[in-house]
């Protein structure tokens, strides 16, 4: 659009306001650069916008320094708009719900991890492991990562992948001598990949129980946060340390933080800290020194394929979101010692509740139980969890796992890199999505 052309509009407008000659002429000041006047336009827009215009403007208004107008036209529904949204938060002193909308727009959708918007806006941040700041803070203590070990029969479901992680992984853990003899390699990492909320966490954690080792669960989006140059002499010394602590289960969190595609992003400064990364992994593909490293992602397409080379994560296992057997178990295993009014139909919640996480169903168990305790207050005596409180939290809770599964089977069936996501449409097939 030219200018005399958009000053003919303007003039229209004038006379006759309307909300869809707002937008065009709020697009064509976006595109002549005269982005300071858009703001005379934006209440008279109609809410929401379609997706690519509310992409445009708030972009545009984010870039020019008008995060808060840019709050109003974005949709934070949308997860891509939620992701624009939390860049407008941080850029208005926001950070609290910069993190609340980054977390949420990630939940639908993992494509969109963006690792520096994670670190700005200190989303997902627990404080496991802390910022290394001088010479003497490198690791010295392992106990700063250690955490609970449990086993697999706290993990309900997943058999067929227990079953394998106990063939693969806990036997030649447990009996390295006897697969060297065999000329079996005991060493390299194992990648665990799924949708969030499946247990990937709670089976590495259960695996190091198995394997009567402890368990260091190492956030990598904290290693990245400290100075350059400290990061990599930290990942040796946590290395190294872990050598000391053997047995051990070392697990690494969100691998795509590090170990993300380059194009997808990947800066110089991180780039030393993969080549020490990838250096110590191939340090363990001869020997595993008792120490068996894990790593989890929802993204295992973004993970840069030199991560996935023999000796390196080259065994992935596809932690799926549970069955409706396994949903019913998890539901009754997270009630467990909790006060129940009994006659709660627990398979017929399971379902109700397809692609429901291992997670979800820990929260509509969380969500019967504030339930309950809400009415307990309310009444003056402890009311037990019922089948109504069940009710009232399943119509606040939704499903998490579809549009990964979406996700994933594209790349399945389009990009399946030599059968690497086989267990993906396995699962699809067997439950007809
Ligand atoms: P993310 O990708 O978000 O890190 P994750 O796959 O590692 O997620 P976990 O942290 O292992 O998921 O699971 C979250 C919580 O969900 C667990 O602490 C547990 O309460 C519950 N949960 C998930 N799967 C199971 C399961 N199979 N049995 C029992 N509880 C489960």
């Amino acid at each position: 659009m030219d200018k005399s052309t958009l000053d003919g509009l303007r003039t229209a407008y004038e006379a006759a306001p309307s909300p869809p000659l707002a937008l065009v002429i709020v697009k064509g000041l976006i595109t002549l650069g005269e982005i300071e006047r858009v703001s005379r336009y934006l209440d008279a827009l109609e809410l929401p916008l379609p997706a690519d215009d509310a992409t445009l403007i708030g972009r545009a208004l984010i870039d020019s320094e008008q995060p808060d107008a840019a709050l109003v036209v974005l949709d934070v529904n949308d997860p891509k708009q939620a992701v624009l949204a939390a860049k407008a938060c941080l850029a208005s002193g926001d950070q609290d719900r910069a993190a609340t909308l980054y977390n949420g727009a990630v939940h639908q959708n993992p494509e969109l991890e963006d690792a520096e918007l994670e670190r700005a806006t200190g989303a997902n941040k627990r404080p496991k492991l802390r910022v290394i700041e001088r010479d003497e803070d490198v690791v010295t203590n392992m106990d700063r990562y250690r955490e609970e070990v449990t086993d697999f029969s706290a993990v309900v479901g997943l058999d067929a992948i227990k079953k394998q992680i106990h063939r693969k992984i806990i036997l030649p853990f447990q009996k390295p001598s006897l697969f060297a003899r065999f000329k079996k390699k005991v060493g390299g990492g194992v990648l665990l990949y799924g949708p969030p909320g499946c247990g990937k966490t709670l089976l590495a954690r259960a695996t190091a129980g198995e394997c009567k080792a402890a368990f260091f669960n190492i956030e990598i989006s904290d290693i990245l946060d400290m100075y350059i140059g400290e990061s990599e002499r930290n990942l040796h010394a946590i290395f190294e340390k872990a050598r000391t602590e053997t047995p051990s289960v070392v697990f690494f969190d969100e691998l795509e933080a590090l170990a993300g595609k380059r194009e997808f992003s990947r800066n110089s400064a991180t780039s030393n800290v993969v080549s020490q990364f990838l250096t110590e992994l191939d340090g363990f593909s001869q020997n595993n020194h008792g120490v068996l490293v894990l790593a989890s992602t929802n993204v295992p397409w973004a993970i840069d394929p030199a991560f996935l080379r023999p000796g390196r994560f080259d065994r992935m296992f596809f932690v799926p979101p549970p069955d409706r057997d396994a949903r019913q178990g998890i539901l009754e295993h997270h009630m467990r010692d909790r006060p129940s009014a009994g006659g709660i139909d627990f398979a017929g919640i399971a379902r109700k509740t397809g692609g429901f996480s291992g997670a979800d169903l820990a929260n509509l168990v969380e969500m019967a139980a504030d339930e309950a305790i809400e009415e307990s207050i309310d009444t003056g005596g402890e009311v037990p969890i019922g089948a109504d409180h069940f009710a009232e939290g399943l119509s606040q809770t939704r499903a998490t796992t579809i549009e990964w599964l979406t996700t994933a089977r594209n790349y399945a069936r389009y990009a399946n890199d030599g059968g690497r996501y086989n267990d993906v449409l396995d699962f699809l097939k067997k439950h007809g999505q």
